[in-house]
C-alpha cells in the first residue's frame, strides 16, 4: 500500500480539485493506496469539503487535529497515522504535482533508493519570496552541512524503514526536510518545476516561514552560539593588543589619569564575559541535543 499525506489549512477553494487530481494521479499507478488529509484546524469550510470527498471515496481519509498546530506538525501527525509500505508527503495547495508520485514510487520500488525527494528546478512564486527562500537555503546548507538541502522541500516519498527512522526523531521543533536528510539511507531525487499555488493565499505567512527557518537553523547547527565564543576569543586578542597600547601610553605619560585602568577593565571584562557565555552556550546546546532525543544511529541492514 502507498500512503499520501497532505496537510490542509483553510484551503476550501481547492479541495475538490485536490481530491480529483490526487485520486487520478494515484490510480494511474496503483490500486492500493490511502490519502491522508490532515485538517490542521481549518476555520473555513475545508473540513466539510474534505468530509464530502471522504464520503465519495473512502480511500481519501481525514485526520482532524484539535486546532492549528502548523504545517510541520500536521505532516508529522499524518505520517504517524500512515499505514503504507511507501509513504509520501505533499503540500495541499497543488504546488507539488501529484503526477510526480508515480516516478518517485518507481524509484523506490526498483529498490534503488529508500527516500526520493522532489528537487525544484524553478519556482513560480513572487520575486521577493523566491529570494528569501533562496537565502534561507543558502544559510541552512552552509550551517547544517547538508549538501543536498538546496531547493528541496517536503515533497517526497520514502519506504517504511526510512519513515520509522524519521518518526523516531524526538525533537518538538521539527524541520522535516532537514530531519529527512539526517536519517540517511539511500536518497534520490526527481526534478520538477514548482507551480504557484492553485488558488487561495499562502497559509505559511512570513512570520510562520521565519519561525520555520529558525527551527531549521537552531536544530541543525550550533553556529549561532559559537559566534559568542568566537567573538569572545577574538575580543581577548584585541584586548591584549589594546592593553599593550594602553600600558605604553601610560608609561610614556600620555594617558590621562584613570583612563588606563577604566579602559583595561572594560576590555578585559567584556571579552571574558563573551567567552564564558559561549562556554555556557555550548552546555545549553548539548542539553538541547540531548532533549532532541534523536537516535544515536540508524541501521539500514544487518547481514547476519
Ligand atoms: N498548512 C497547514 N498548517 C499551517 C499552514 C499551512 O497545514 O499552519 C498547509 C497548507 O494548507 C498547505 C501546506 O501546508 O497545504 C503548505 O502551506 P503554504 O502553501 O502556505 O506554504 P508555502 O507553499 O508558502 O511554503
Ligand atoms: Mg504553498
Amino acid at each position: 500500500m502507498i500512503s499520501l499525506v497532505i496537510p490542509v489549512y483553510n484551503e476550501e477553494e481547492l479541495i475538490e480539485k485536490l481530491f480529483e487530481r490526487t485520486i487520478r494521479a494515484m490510480t494511474s499507478f496503483t490500486d492500493d493506496f490511502e490519502i491522508i488529509c490532515v485538517d490542521d484546524g481549518s476555520t473555513d469550510h475545508s473540513l466539510q469539503k474534505l468530509i464530502a470527498c471522504h464520503q465519495i471515496d473512502k480511500r481519501f481519509k481525514i485526520l482532524i487535529l484539535s486546532r492549528n498546530f502548523g504545517h510541520q506538525a500536521a505532516y508529522t501527525a499524518g505520517l504517524s497515522h500512515a499505514r503504507g509500505e511507501y509513504v509520501a508527503m505533499m503540500d495541499g495547495d497543488l504546488q507539488d504535482p501529484p503526477e510526480l508520485l508515480r516516478e518517485m514510487h518507481q524509484k523506490l520500488r526498483d529498490r534503488e533508493f529508500d527516500v526520493v525527494y522532489g528537487k525544484r528546478t524553478g519556482r513560480k512564486e513572487s520575486f521577493l519570496k523566491r529570494q528569501l527562500i533562496k537565502s534561507f537555503h543558502y544559510v541552512f546548507k552552509r550551517l547544517s552541512r547538508i549538501d543536498q538541502a538546496d531547493n528541496v522541500g517536503n515533497f517526497s516519498m520514502m519506504n517504511r524503514q526510512a519513515l520509522q527512522a524519521l518518526l523516531a526523531m524526538g525533537e518538538k521543533n521539527r524541520y522535516l526536510p532537514g530531519i529527512r536528510f539526517f536519517i540517511g539511507f539511500r536518497q534520490g531525487f526527481v526534478e520538477y518545476n514548482r507551480d504557484d499555488r492553485d488558488s487561495g493565499t499562502a497559509k505559511m505567512n512570513f512570520k510562520k516561514l521565519l519561525a520555520l527557518a529558525f527551527d531549521a537553523i537552531f536544530s541543525f547547527s550550533n553556529l549561532p552560539i559559537k559566534v559568542c565564543l568566537y567573538t569572545g576569543l577574538a575580543g581577548i586578542v584585541v584586548f591584549f593588543l589594546a592593553g599593550v597600547y594602553v600600558i605604553i601610553d601610560k608609561l610614556t605619560g600620555h594617558a590621562l589619569y584613570g583612563w588606563s585602568s577604566t579602559v583595561l577593565s572594560i576590555y578585559f571584562l567584556g571579552s571574558v564575559q563573551l567567552v564564558f557565555m559561549g562556554i555556557l552556550g555550548e552546555y545549553v546546546f548539548r542539553i538541547y541535543r540531548e532533549t532532541q532525543n534523536r537516535p544515536v544511529f540508524i541501521v539500514r541492514d544487518f547481514l547476519d
